[in-house]
């Protein structure tokens, strides 16, 4: 019998395989830190589901495990090779297959960039409303496979809140629909949502069926500047209390604005010590940034009115608050979550955490969702990596886990587990809750060849 890489390269159409080493290697790892490399047998591009399926029942049939991919921006390892394994980039579907105005319902394939259905569905008066940081670049298969979150989700939601429908070709080559073309349906379990966040691990997402939201006619966006970190977080119970529920609420630390002040050449460390970041829109906007302003204020905020430019500036430079660096063994990000009544106490705790184990920390925060991304990091040369930082900083990044599970928090709000958090999976759920998921993953994926390793 000859490899899975002879048997796919004869059954897909050409130009579908690369076992090149580049692509290999460009393709074997997403955006986290790396714990195991391992190059994947090849990388194989589908244009259609028939594809999809013949790649799977092909490695169904010898063994050989599949890590779907949408663009690799995953930030938890879910999208890494593993032993034995082929990728399997769902990049090539990128067809937006139907626009239904006035369903307000979109069906896409899974390679779909969220930006490109999102600019399509302006033409309509209409958005994809999830909207990760990532936009511009991961996809919509992506964004249902990590149930992926985003700046607007304080209003709209997570993936998961905009799902109907899914095509999912399952661990045998069958393909399955879920779901409805409705936006209420109750019939049986709910294994669209299943679905939704189970990181490729109980089936390649071929099709989706979305609901779509208005697009706002106004937006309003207040920058609220603090003299501390502490007094912006308090700010967003502050608006919460005065109920007003802005469609963006994102909070950013010193060493953020610093770090986007040395990368985009703004002024924003010269205006505060911390950024608070509150978009309302729809037709009340203006009446809601009001109100929001005169709340901020009198929590100690410097309120600025943005000019619309301006004010779309600051949610780009938002956008781009990651910066360029992908985290690694000296700088290590987390993705938790707490309820909102505890944010200013975690940031305390943070705060505290990084005092002690002498490490820099920076913090940005879907903070309307209580879903905090801090940065522990140290400098790569110099005193730090002597003197015992490496292990200060995992110190850090453990305690500021254990810290968000006693406030009643998750290990992870938006990125998922994939590799890189399973460690601390065990943490959030007990044995009887993880034996339930590994008896659903047997029931789908019996021969564990479905991205192994991953998510539970
Ligand atoms: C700069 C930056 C900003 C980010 N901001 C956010 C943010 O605000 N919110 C947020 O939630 N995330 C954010 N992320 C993380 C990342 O963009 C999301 O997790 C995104 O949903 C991943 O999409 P992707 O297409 O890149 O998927 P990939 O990284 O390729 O894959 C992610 C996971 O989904 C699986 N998968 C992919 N496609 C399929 C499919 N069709 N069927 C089955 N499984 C599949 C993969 O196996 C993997 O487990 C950010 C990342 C970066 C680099």
């Amino acid at each position: 019998m000859g490899s899975i890489v002879d048997e796919l390269e004869a059954i897909l159409p050409p130009g579908q395989l690369d076992a090149g080493e580049v692509t290999l290697r460009r393709y074997a790892v997403d955006q986290a830190p790396v714990i195991d490399f391992q190059l994947p047998l090849a990388v194989v591009f589908p244009e259609s589901v028939a594809d999809v399926q013949a790649v799977v029942k092909a490695c169904a049939g010898s063994g050989v495990a599949i890590v779907p991919r949408g663009a690799g921006t995953g930030v938890s390892g879910g999208a890494h090779a593993t032993t034995n394994c082929i990728i399997l980039s769902l990049e090539r579907m990128d067809r937006i297959l139907a626009l239904n105005p006035d369903d307000e319902t979109a069906t896409v394939e899974p390679g779909v960039v969220n930006a490109v259905l999102n600019e399509a569905a302006a033409e309509h008066g209409l958005m994809y409303a999830p909207d990760p940081a990532s936009f511009r670049s991961s996809t919509v298969g992506g964004n249902v496979a990590t149930n992926a979150g985003g700046l607007r989700c304080a209003k709209y939601g997570v993936t998961r809140d905009s799902v109907l429908a899914l095509d999912v070709v399952l661990a045998d080559g069958s393909l399955i629909h879920t779901g409805h073309q409705t936006f209420k349906g109750v019939a049986g379990y709910d294994l669209t949502g299943l679905f939704v966040g189970s990181e490729g691990t109980l089936g390649i997402v071929v099709g989706i069926t979305v609901r779509l939201k208005y697009l706002p006619r106004e937006v309003h966006t207040v920058a609220a500047f603090y003299p501390d970190f502490k007094s912006a977080a308090a700010g967003v119970l502050a608006v919460g209390r005065a109920r007003v529920q802005p469609a963006i609420m994102e909070l950013l630390d010193g060493g953020t604005l610093i770090q986007l002040d040395d990368l985009h050449g703004s002024d924003l460390t010269a205006r505060g010590k911390s950024l608070l970041l509150v978009q309302t829109d729809g037709f009340g906007a203006a009446a809601e940034a009001d109100v929001v302003r005169q709340v901020l204020r009198a929590g100690g905020a410097t309120v600025t009115t943005e000019a619309s430019a301006e004010a779309e500036r600051l949610v780009e430079l938002r956008r781009h608050s990651r910066g360029t660096e992908v985290d690694d063994e000296y700088r290590v990000g987390e993705d938790v979550a707490v309820p909102r009544s505890r944010l200013v106490d975690y940031v305390a705790a943070l705060e505290a955490m990084a005092a002690a184990q002498r490490v820099h920390l920076k913090v940005v925060a879907h903070a309307g969702d209580g879903n905090l991304h801090p940065t522990f990091w140290i400098d790569r040369k110099g005193p730090d990596v002597e003197a015992g930082a490496m292990e200060r900083l995992q110190v850090a990044l453990d305690e500021s886990i254990s810290a968000a599970l006693a406030m009643g928090g998750t290990i992870t709000g938006e990125h998922g587990v994939g590799q890189y958090k399973l460690r601390w999976l065990g943490q959030e759920q007990p044995e009887p809750i993880r034996e339930l998921q590994r008896r659903i993953k047997d029931l789908f994926d019996p021969a564990g060849i479905l991205n192994p390793g991953k998510a539970i």
